[in-house]
């Protein structure tokens, strides 16, 4: 099969090529993607319409992960655009573009602010890849008035935040800017005394792990480390993205002095399996990151209602996956990110769904390590959609 053949054919030495030059051959149009994935006259017709409201962007590199054979790899689930994102509400109920409720805690410039403790950043709103599941959905790839104008304004607000005790580069992808860019934002933050570290949010050791093939940019953060002390968190979902070149990627990051901690999404067709969470939690930390969240998938518009999974089928599948793991491997919380805040779902006893709330929006601080018991139903996929419990 032609496609087969140009999939096997991508070039592998990932670690030569030059990182800004190979995101030009990212793959963002359907005549494009045809090259590589057979695609039906209805797919066609349906992805056409997809990508108008939320574009594609592929990297060759990742597009070589998908099992050709397989239609319904896991791989493709998180890349390649799918007729079911035209669907705004279904089975599993209503959507939102914000879930997390990002715009209610815009201070502009880029700037979120929703636990005191901790604010974030939009550095950039481009990403290497643009993933099907992503609850920025509403502004990744696009034109929006969340992205930083000026980083110099939004470290004077951390600065007369003493509050703050970190701060969240997010995106997109901070690591798509140049080095230098990363570079200035960087020494702004470490010069705030009052910020014990900074995260640096990034999807690119899985999807685009040549940018860390960068000499300079690991020289980089290997300095601004020594000064401040930085985390990546990143974004693990199925143990195939767990190459070779991933691999490098998490060890020169480590080699910089880097802690990277995995934030994962429970998603239909991708890891709603006990066998590959456990794979996944185990290779994480096989090659020295470690498993922090696992979400459960948001009600976010044109991601929810394919790749949603009901919470009565979810903490059943992570306390399975929980036995079989040692104990970093079960460090992980398995978490609502609720616009109201992150609450932990704990476990269930019986057909009751028993959750701690782990933080609390700075105006309703008294929420906070609250336990919350909602009664489990078949479908219900998220906090609103279970009925409360009368204790
Ligand atoms: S890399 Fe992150 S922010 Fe970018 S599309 Fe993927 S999930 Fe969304």
């Amino acid at each position: 099969m032609a496609s087969v053949e140009k999939l096997q054919q991508l070039p592998v030495a990932w670690s030569d090529v030059d990182w800004k030059e190979e995101l030009k051959n990212n793959i963002t149009t359907l005549d494009e993607l045809q090259k590589y994935i057979p695609l039906t006259a209805t797919e066609k017709k349906d992805l056409a319409e997809v990508v108008k409201t939320h574009p594609m962007n592929i990297p060759r590199y990742y597009l070589g992960l998908i099992d050709p054979s397989n239609p319904q790899d896991p791989i493709r689930k998180l890349c390649v655009p799918e007729g079911d994102e035209l669907i705004v509400a279904g089975d599993m109920g209503e959507t939102t573009p914000d879930p997390y409720g990002d715009d209610r805690h815009d201070k502009g410039n880029g700037v979120l602010h929703k636990y005191s403790y901790t604010a974030l950043v939009v550095g950039t709103e481009y990403c290497a890849m643009y993933c099907r599941h992503c609850f920025r959905k509403r502004m990744v790839g696009l034109p929006n008035h969340q992205t930083v104008k000026n980083f110099q304004n939004a470290a004077k607000y951390f600065t007369e935040h003493n509050e703050l005790s970190n701060v969240l580069i997010s995106g997109g992808d901070p690591f798509m800017l140049p080095t230098d860019v990363v570079g200035k934002m960087l020494e702004a933050l470490v010069e705030i005394d009052h910020l014990n570290y900074v995260r640096i949010g990034s999807r690119a050791p899985v999807v685009y792990p040549m940018r860390f093939f960068d000499d300079q940019l690991i020289e980089m953060l290997h300095a601004y480390n020594r000064r401040k002390t930085l985390y990546v968190p990143t974004h693990f979902n199925h143990p195939a993205e767990i190459t070779d070149e991933a691999t490098e990627a998490i060890l020169r990051l480590r080699e910089a002095g880097i802690t990277i901690n995995n934030q994962a999404v429970l998603l239909s067709g991708v890891n709603d399996n006990v066998d590959t969470l456990v794979a996944l939690k185990n290779t994480l930390l096989k090659i020295g990151v470690n498993p922090y969240y696992l979400y459960q998938c948001m009600p976010v518009t044109r991601v929810r209602h394919h790749f949603q999974v009901p919470l009565k089928r979810g903490v059943d599948l992570v306390d399975d996956a929980r036995r079989r793991l040692d104990g970093y491997g079960k460090r992980f919380k398995f978490i609502i990110g609720h616009d109201i805040g992150k609450i932990e779902i704990c476990g269930r006893i019986g057909d009751k769904l028993i959750m701690k709330q782990l933080h609390a929006r700075s105006d309703h601080p008294e929420e906070s390590s609250r336990m919350l018991i909602r009664q489990l139903t078949d479908n219900g996929g998220w906090l609103d959609d279970l009925p409360e419990v009368e204790l």
